[in-house]
Formats: structure tokens, sequence, C-alpha cells
């Protein structure tokens, strides 16, 4: 038999919204700068400050459906309104050429890596109360009160999740967590 040639990791971060997805994948990559993030393609609209190709690809409905049909994204999935998937290109190129890569995206999108990414790392970010979640999710401002309302509902959804994951991070302290998910990482449980 052939060896199987190698690629570098793929680590999904997921869990609900307001969770620190974001800050904890940050302080990560501040740590580890070897690891590239994966920016998703999004039909949302920018939010103040964020900037087209950092945080994500801003794309139309008839975009989203052409990265769709034509086989374009590793994964994707509508959230409280909006689509969103990870390019694929992007992703296999950094693993073919070494550089461990990171999705940080919703549960639906992880249960897809699951099933079509062999060997991929999924790790899940728990806030370390509901309450904690909750007044994230109200206290950031950023959003309409349906869209806060329509968060809320899917993070208790996706809080139910995270039993089908590798492992789960109680994000209570940003630093630890961050660790923690680099050890899983460069050390990753079962593999
Ligand atoms: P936000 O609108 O707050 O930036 O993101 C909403 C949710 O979509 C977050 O849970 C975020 O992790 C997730 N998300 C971002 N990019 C992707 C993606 O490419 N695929 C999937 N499935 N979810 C994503």
């Amino acid at each position: 038999m052939s060896p199987q040639p190698t690629t570098a990791p793929l680590v999904v971060v997921s869990g609900p919204s307001g969770v620190g997805k974001s800050t904890v994948v940050g302080r990560a990559l501040a740590l580890e700068p070897r690891i590239w993030l994966s920016v998703s393609a999004t039909t949302r609209e920018p939010r103040v400050g964020e900037q087209d190709g950092r945080e994500y690809y801003f794309v139309s409905d008839e975009r989203f459906d052409e990265l769709v049909a034509t086989g374009g994204l590793l994964e994707w999935a509508s959230y409280a309104g909006n689509r969103y998937g990870t390019p694929r290109g992007p992703v296999d190129e950094h693993r073919e050429a070494g550089t461990p890569v990171l999705l940080e995206i919703e549960v639906q999108g992880a249960r897809q890596i699951r099933r079509s990414v062999p060997g991929a790392l999924l790790v899940f970010l728990e806030p370390p109360t509901w309450d904690v979640l909750e007044s994230r999710l109200t206290g950031r401002g950023t959003e309409e009160p349906d869209v806060v309302s329509r968060r809320l509902q899917a993070a208790r959804d996706e809080l139910a999740a995270a039993p089908e994951f590798d492992a789960v991070l109680v994000n209570a302290d940003v630093q630890e967590c961050a660790e923690a998910l680099l050890a899983l990482v460069s050390d990753p449980p079962g593999h």
C-alpha cells in the first residue's frame, strides 16, 4: 500500500455565537502565527470595522449560489438569516504546504467537516455558564434585538452539540483557552 500523502492538520473551532470563538482564536494565532485561519465567504452585511477579505469575503446571494454550485466551498451553512461557507482552495493549499489550518465556524458546518474531512480535529468552545453567554450576546450591541433573539435560540441548539466533538474547552479565561487549543493542535487526542 502506498503511504497516504501527509497534509497539515485541519482544526475546527466551533460553539455558539457569543462564546468568544474569535477572541480565543485570535489569541491562539498571536501565540502561534504559523497557523493559518481560513477566511469565510458570507452573505451578511459587514459590521462596522470589518473589511472585505480580512474578516470575511462579503458576497452577494448570487455569488454564494455560484460557489455552492461549483463545489467551491468545503462546507457551508445558513445561520441567523445569512449564509456562511469555507472556500475550499486555500484550505487545501495551506495544508498541502504544511501549514496547519483553523476554521472558526458554527456547528452545522463542523458536522459537514466531520463527514467530509477524515482526520479533522473538532473542538467545541463552551461558555462557563448560560448567563455569561446570554449577557455577551445581548450586550454586544452590534445587532438588532430580533437578530439577538435568533442568535440566542441558535445558541441553545448549538450547546447541545458539544458531545459530538473531539474536545470541549470551557472559555472561562481567554489565555488558558487559547493555550489549551494550541496544545490540541500540536497533540490531537486520539490522532
Ligand atoms: P458572525 O455573523 O457573528 O460573524 O458569524 C455567525 C456564525 O457563523 C458564527 O458562529 C461563526 O463562527 C459562523 N461562521 C463564520 N464563518 C463560517 C463558515 O465559513 N461556515 C460556517 N458553517 N459557519 C461560519
